[in-house]
């Protein structure tokens, strides 16, 4: 029976981003609740699949809810929910989509392992710290959840009762005080362009 099936054993990154006719990478977005990840990240994936870029955005309703949902908040769960996260996200850049996480990652060394993870395959991983003073962070208050923290009812909220560590050396520093939605996404972008990781 003739097939038009084309295969050989395996198949490397490098030829299937070649077939693909783009990169895979990680943009990992870290900083406080409300300090703009998800807006920014969801900016950011809307800007790169309306440029025919393949991306998908990894946060807390697709990944707190589903994989690890049997995680809480203690540092164990957090390093934990990290660990996956980045072993999803490798997967995802793997397969040579944008994969953009939006999570607080507050531990300097959880961040650094999923890093070391994509590093260890030769995968771009993209650090931005998305950085506001809490005090900013607390006014926005989206979702009410500094108010419940200061009220007590939500124990080890980062940047309240559990602690921030911000990144040393981030690829990407953005003061979304200080930038619009819309600057942040160019400021990601022209990196992500200036490196070739993506070509619009
Ligand atoms: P996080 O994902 O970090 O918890 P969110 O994106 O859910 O943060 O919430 C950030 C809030 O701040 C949103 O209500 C957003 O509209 C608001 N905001 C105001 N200015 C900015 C900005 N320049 N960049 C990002 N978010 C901003």
């Amino acid at each position: 029976m003739a097939t038009n099936i084309t295969w050989h054993d395996g198949l490397t990154h490098a030829e299937r981003s070649k077939l693909r006719g783009q990169n895979g990478l990680t943009i990992w977005l870290t900083g406080l609740s409300a300090s703009g990840k998800s807006t920014i990240a969801t900016a950011l994936e809307q800007h790169l699949l309306h440029s025919g870029i393949a991306a998908y955005r990894l946060d807390g309703d697709n990944i707190r809810f589903g994989l690890n949902k049997d995680l809480g908040f203690s540092e164990k769960d957090r390093n934990e929910n990290i660990r996956r996260i980045a072993e999803v996200s490798k997967l995802f850049a793997d397969s040579t989509t944008v994969s953009i996480t939006s999570f607080i990652s507050p531990y300097r060394a959880d961040r650094d392992q999923a890093r070391a993870l994509h590093e260890k395959d030769s995968i771009p991983f993209v650090e931005v710290h998305v950085d506001v003073p809490v005090e900013v962070a607390e006014q926005r208050d989206p979702k009410g959840l500094y108010k419940k923290a200061r009220a007590g009812l939500i124990p080890e909220f980062t940047g309240i009762s559990a602690p921030y560590e911000a990144p040393e050396n981030p690829e990407l520093h953005i003061r979304s005080d200080q930038l619009t939605v819309e600057e942040s996404v160019t400021v990601i972008v022209e990196y992500l362009t200036s490196k070739g990781l993506v070509r619009l």
